[in-house]
């Protein structure tokens, strides 16, 4: 089965004369171990999207999983735990807490939840960010793109099913964000991960295995394109 997928979800917001159809029976499954980019013009529904099927947003029909879970079925309470155990997020703003080291940044999630790291996992990932030396830094001590790097890192220690990035290069320099897209690709091809990443950025899409391209709230073309095999 895909890591999550969506099967036609629709969304709107707004009643009447202000009703906005955001998402208009899309369905997109993220197979595991992939890097997927959304792309499309602004308003084309991409966040709602990625949050539709991240579960920080409801769905007005349709379905959405995350591996075998119902995610539109979930409690509110369920939805939290979903988001907390088994999904990872990178924003545009890097939201790292300014007075931990990257180290402690990188380990919050598990500090929070009362978990250890798993040792092996963490050394892979801290390996594959290539911060090793910066790791006793504080945020304010590390460039943009050092900074992007360990959100993506804080984003992957828990090991979850998938990570969504919004954007995730959207504040930085074209050096940065080739580092971070770098990072993303590599735990996706090194570590296995699956994630999905909204972009407005062609050169960043280019990183991803799969793009597909919003229109209008509905999914009007995917490079490369489905076999008939895949189709079916
Ligand atoms: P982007 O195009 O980069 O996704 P937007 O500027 O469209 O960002 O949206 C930023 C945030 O504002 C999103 O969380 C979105 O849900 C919300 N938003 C977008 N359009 C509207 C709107 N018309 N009314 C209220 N909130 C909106
Ligand atoms: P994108 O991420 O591609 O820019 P969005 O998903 O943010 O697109 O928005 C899709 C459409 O839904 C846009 O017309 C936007 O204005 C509208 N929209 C998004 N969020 C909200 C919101 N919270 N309230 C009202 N309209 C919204």
């Amino acid at each position: 089965a895909p890591a999550a997928r969506a099967a036609r979800i629709s969304k709107a917001y707004g009643r009447g004369d202000a009703r906005v159809v955001a998402l208009d029976e899309v369905s997109l499954n993220l197979e595991r171990s992939r890097f997927t980019a959304i792309m499309g013009p602004s308003g084309s529904g991409k966040s709602t999207l990625m949050h539709c099927m991240a579960g920080l947003d409801s769905v007005d029909s349709g379905e959405v999983f995350v591996g075998d879970i119902e995610v539109t079925r979930l409690d509110d309470k369920r939805l939290t735990r979903l988001r907390r155990d088994r999904i990872g997020f990178v924003f545009q703003a890097f939201n790292l807490v300014p007075t931990l080291t990257a180290l402690e940044n990188i380990t919050l999630p598990l500090d929070i939840a009362g978990r250890k790291p798993d040792q092996t996992w963490l050394d892979t990932v801290v390996d594959t960010i290539g911060l090793r030396d910066r790791l006793k830094h504080r945020p304010s001590e590390l460039s943009g793109g050092q900074q992007q790097r360990v959100a993506c890192a804080r984003a992957l220690v828990s090991r979850p099913e998938i990570i969504f990035a919004d954007e995730p290069t959207g504040n930085l320099d074209s050096r940065s964000g080739a580092e971070v897209l770098s990072f993303l690709r590599n735990s996706v091809r090194e570590m296995g991960q699956t994630v999905v990443m909204v972009t407005h950025d062609p050169v960043a899409a280019a990183y991803a295995d799969l793009v597909v391209f919003l229109a209008d709230g509905r999914v009007v073309d995917q490079i490369p394109e489905p076999t008939a095999e895949k189709v079916l």
